[in-house]
């Protein structure tokens, strides 16, 4: 049986393919309970996201992913349950956002330099909102310039490579707090994307936890079985609750499809508990 829950997705108001309502409806299709929206740096998607999972009965968690950078490298701290009016994460936002467009345009001339102008425009043409890599990527497969999204970040979009772009995103504990203070529940995204040795490893965990994170990603789209039992054992150690999404973008993109996700591995503490014990024996999941 499918998990209830699915806590990190995508729309097309960031990298996503789908519609907020899409997305909702492929989530009902699939089975799912309960499904949060986590676009990347932005919440535009949320009222469409909110209003259509209402319609047909799935609880919705507001939420978003935030760009965040850690030790040097870009790390992702997911929000839940987040009110997306909280000033706090608005003005973090704000920032954000500015900081994809400033990237956006110096990507762009980096690739102009590389010999394919008119980037920019390409990524645009593929995006409703902020840009992001991955708009890029599909520009660049577009151009004919990549055989695949994948193939455009070996080539030219990944760390090294010519369109890099090296950013300081917002840091750990004003994410964490910006969560916090819209109400929300801080998660690590995908913890074994991230390239850090197993001292740095312990400090991230520590760091978040006590700056008042909650929970770290044990079921992903990015984990092998051998990581999400790994996260799970590193969850438990560090007091941290496990969560669990797919980091669905589009249909066929990632391992695991919206609301399709495998239980936790066994002894976790799900961060699902926290809203089941709100919601008490006899009142549904309100998040
Ligand atoms: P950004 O936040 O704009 O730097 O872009 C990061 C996003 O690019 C991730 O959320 C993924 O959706 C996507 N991405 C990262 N690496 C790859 C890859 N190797 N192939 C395809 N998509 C990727
Ligand atoms: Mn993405
Ligand atoms: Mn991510
Ligand atoms: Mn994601």
């Amino acid at each position: 049986m499918a998990l209830y829950y699915d806590l990190h997705t995508h729309t097309y108001h960031s990298d996503g393919l789908l519609a907020p309502a899409e997305l909702v409806q492929r989530a009902r299709a699939a089975g799912l309970g309960a499904l949060a929206l986590t676009d990347h740096d932005g919440v535009a998607g949320l009222p469409e996201a909110a209003q259509a999972a209402e319609a047909c009965g799935l609880v919705f968690v507001p939420g978003i992913e935030i760009s965040v950078t850690w030790g040097g490298q870009t790390v992702h701290i997911v929000g839940l349950g987040v009110d997306p009016h909280s000033p706090g994460l608005q003005s973090g936002i704000r920032m954000l956002q500015g900081q994809r467009e400033d990237r956006a345009r110096a990507m762009a001339r980096q690739l102009a330099q590389a010999g394919l102008p008119g980037m920019y425009e390409g990524a645009a043409a593929q995006a409703r909102g902020i840009l992001g890599r991955l708009h890029f990527a599909r520009a660049l497969v577009a151009a004919g310039a990549a055989r695949d999204p994948r193939h455009a970040f070996s080539e030219f979009l990944g760390q090294g490579r010519p369109a890099y772009v090296r950013m300081q995103w917002a840091e750990l504990g004003d994410a964490i707090g910006w969560i916090i203070a819209a109400g929300g529940l801080a998660v690590i995204a995908h913890p074994a994307r991230y390239r850090l040795s197993a001292g740095a490893l312990k400090r991230f965990l520590t760091e978040f936890q006590e700056a008042g994170g909650h929970a770290i990603e044990v079921v992903s789209s990015s984990h092998s079985d051998e990581e999400m039992r790994r996260f799970a054992l590193l969850a438990d150690q560090h007091k941290l609750l496990a969560s669990a999404g797919s980091d669905f973008h589009a249909p066929g993109e990632s391992r695991l499809d919206v609301g399709c996700l495998p239980e936790l591995p066994p002894g976790c503490t799900s961060l699902w508990t926290l809203w089941e014990s709100r919601a008490g024996k006899s009142g549904s999941v309100r998040v």
